[in-house]
């Protein structure tokens, strides 16, 4: 995160979550749900410089590419690190 940056986030079932509602990972990658859904788990926040713009017209459109789901075996994939 920028330096003083704070992620506030409530999904706890996250592997990057930590109490409080904090978001623990280094680097987060927000995009819109159409590219989320159809990216590997490989393509985030690391990848996100050089990926193109994802327009939406409101937050509903928009989610967070860097959940991982606690236990599921996927952490690690997306070369993102806990702070
Ligand atoms: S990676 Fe995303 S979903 Fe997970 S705790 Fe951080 S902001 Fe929330």
């Amino acid at each position: 995160m920028a330096k003083g940056q704070q992620i506030m986030c409530s999904v706890n079932s996250c592997h990057y979550w930590k109490s409080g509602n904090q978001c623990d990972a280094n680097s987060i990658m927000v995009t819109a749900d159409s590219f989320a859904a159809s990216a590997p788990d490989t393509i985030d926040a690391p990848q996100a410089s050089t990926l193109s713009a994802t327009p939406t017209q409101n937050c509903q459109e928009t989610c967070c590419k860097t959940f991982v789901h606690k236990g599921s075996g996927k952490e690690g994939m997306d070369s993102v690190m806990k702070s």
